[in-house]
């Protein structure tokens, strides 16, 4: 199982793997591979209770009765307000970052170390993968901007493609929307990002083949609401932040 969708490399960044594919009901976080054993599996479990619904559509009567939107499922909001009453600030963290193999390629960007430190930094954890709520799958083909970045897009000013030149605008926008719905449940005010996803990419994006200064989508509404965001490559001002708060 996989999925992914942060194209890092200039282009459409890595393809999928040969044979690579997801059914419905795969999850998207194996650790078959070595690549998720970072992660506890408490923290699993919540990914899999906050996306996994994305790829199992048929919880709502099968994919074409999925509401769009910023929508998410009952049992979402629920465990999201269990961990609002935590008694932690809340950090949304995306997912890939952790170990979980939810990127277009399969594969996932586990940051050494980095459950114990959010544990030692007192945050409540909540896992997010915005591409995984576009319901694109796992794995998926990778995509890029076109005009703007994600910014440009909330605003009707961009577009976003895959490498077989299908529209991607709608869906990430629904992604980011379904993300931004359960941060704001959850009452998050940190965020640390995945640095060049066309969702997550805090300060660079792909547009049309070269990596240029912007924002992913979900990391534009993050910006919007004032949220602290970090990217993965800036866990000293992390720490910093956090310690002097
Ligand atoms: S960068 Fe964001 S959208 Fe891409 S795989 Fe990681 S969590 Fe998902």
């Amino acid at each position: 199982m996989k999925r992914d969708e942060s194209n890092e490399a200039a282009g459409f960044g890595e393809a999928a793997g040969p044979g690579e594919s997801i059914g419905p009901g795969e999850a998207a976080w194996d650790e078959s591979e070595g690549r998720g054993s970072c992660l506890t599996s408490a923290l699993h479990q919540r990914f899999e209770t906050l996306c996994g619904w994305a790829l199992n559509p048929g919880i709502s009567g099968g994919e074409e009765n999925l509401p769009k939107g910023s929508w998410v499922p009952d049992h979402v909001l629920s465990c999201l307000r269990e961990l609002r009453r935590s008694g932690h600030d809340r950090l949304v963290i995306s997912a890939c970052l952790l170990g979980i193999a939810c990127r277009y390629d399969g594969k996932s960007k586990p940051v050494a170390g980095i459950e114990a430190l959010l544990e030692r930094l007192d945050f409540e954890v909540v896992p997010i993968c915005p591409e995984m709520l576009a319901e694109l799958g796992v794995p998926r083909p990778p995509m890029s901007f076109r005009k703007g970045d994600g910014r440009a897009m909330l605003d009707g000013a961009a577009a976003l493609v895959d490498r077989n030149g299908r529209s991607c605008t709608e869906a990430m926008t629904n992604g980011a929307g379904r993300a931004e719905t359960m941060a704001r449940e959850v009452d998050a005010r940190w965020a640390l990002l995945k640095e060049r996803s066309p969702s997550c990419g805090l300060h660079q994006v792909d547009v049309s083949g070269s990596l240029v200064e912007g924002r992913g989508v979900f990391a534009a509404l993050a910006m919007d609401h004032g949220w602290r965001c970090y990217s993965e490559e800036e866990l000293e001002r992390l720490i910093r932040d956090r310690e002097v708060e």
